[in-house]
């Protein structure tokens, strides 16, 4: 099963190996409508940024979030790869072969993979099962009837939603219906196009509860964008070496620095303008303002705050330098400008998050969920 988002990094060492280059290319992303003009916001945050009120954290490299592991991107949610551990990864699939490499494939890289990875990775696993072939074999003989195989992944995981909702909804449910139609409808892998589905499937929020419709959500986007990302990939891999196939599906869960405010707009290289966020999500977005971007990532506000969280974490646990103490107050007030109020963290300050720290220290358990909430109460009460 691939739609479990369960990291499969954790207790991962580091080891010092030479990092390798990783695959990183830009994902292309249909442009519904014209997303190069820069918000007013946007160009009120660059002269604000260029004032340089915050402090230097030494450019993207410094930024300290990004080597963690297992912190989960505030874009898809999914947990990210170091370069150590992506090497790991890469390891693990360079010598496997047949069902060996399509179990490796279906476990265990599933969950660290990104949405059009995914796709990949599921079509090279069905080539290579009851076979002796090696990942770079495999994808050379996917690829060979590459639309049949993407229509399948992309009914396999409509079917996972259907069945989900069958567990959740009951039969018959006006949602588990739409999607039973989606994947009856999927022919022309040249007309797929994921934000149709996720925008449609919106109208059935009122019909479940939230969880209910988090968890449907978070399995739609285990679909590809589309079928020229996916393409794309298989192509490259079709041409390439054991390891470069792993690296090309690996290489957008790298975590990376990315600016709230674009550096091509004058956002600045400081931790006040920095998520780690996967390549995969990264790359993307490239300038992209936020409105256009919630409709390829529309779970990216949800995430966002899971993010911060798991990073406060971070913080409490003594992971991260003390100067990262004011980085959750810093990026919420980035997050809404740059998002113009649509993303508006619940974050603890500083003096908070030093208060829990020293309780962590002292072997008290401490709960970011829990106060990130009861400090949110506090504030409105004060409000009030
Ligand atoms: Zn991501």
């Amino acid at each position: 099963m691939f739609i479990s988002a369960i990291s499969t990094v954790q207790n991962i060492q580091n080891n010092n190996f030479n990092v390798n280059k990783v695959a990183t290319q830009p994902i292309e992303i249909k442009k519904t409508e014209k997303n190069d003009n820069m918000s007013n916001a946007s160009k009120a945050l660059q002269s604000y940024f260029l004032g340089g009120q915050k402090v230097s954290f030494g450019g993207t490299s410094g930024f300290k979030i990004k080597k963690l592991e297992d912190v989960p991107c505030p874009c898809c949610g999914q947990i990210m790869l170091t370069p150590e551990s992506t090497e790991k990864h890469v390891n693990r699939l360079k010598l496997a072969k047949g069902n060996k490499l399509a179990d490796r494939l279906m476990n265990e890289e599933m969950p660290v993979l990104r949405s059009n990875e995914k796709a990949a990775a599921w079509i090279i696993a069905n080539t290579v099962k009851n076979t002796e072939m090696n990942i770079a074999a495999g994808a050379k003989k996917a690829n060979e009837n590459l639309p049949k195989g993407f229509n399948a992944y992309c009914q396999d995981v409509l079917m996972n939603a259907a069945i989900i909702c069958e567990e959740e909804l009951g039969e018959n449910s006006k949602a588990g219906q739409y999607l039973m139609k989606k994947m009856d409808e999927i022919h022309d892998c040249e007309k797929f196009y994921r934000p149709d589905i996720t925008e449609e499937f919106a109208q059935f929020k009122s019909e479940m509860s939230h969880e209910q419709y988090h968890k449907l959500e978070d399995t739609l986007m285990t679909l590809p964008l589309d079928y020229k990302n996916v393409s794309r990939i298989m192509d490259g891999a079709s041409k390439e070496t054991t390891v470069a196939v792993a690296n090309r599906l690996l290489g957008p869960s790298l975590a990376t620095a990315e600016h709230v405010l674009p550096h091509s707009l004058g956002g600045s290289n400081k931790a006040s303008n920095f998520l780690s966020e996967c390549a995969g999500c990264n790359n993307p977005r490239s300038s992209m303002p936020y409105a256009e971007w919630f409709k390829v990532h529309p779970e990216f506000k949800r995430n966002a705050q899971g993010y911060i969280e798991h990073v406060e974490g971070r913080i409490v646990n003594g992971e991260l330098p003390a100067t990262y103490d004011s980085y959750p107050v810093d990026i919420k007030e980035t997050l809404t400008n740059e998002s113009e109020g649509q993303i508006v963290l619940k974050v603890l300050d500083k003096a908070k998050l030093v208060e829990l720290r020293e309780m962590k220290k002292a072997g008290q358990e401490v709960d970011i969920h829990a106060e990130t909430e009861k400090a949110e109460q506090e504030k409105q009460d004060e409000q009030e």
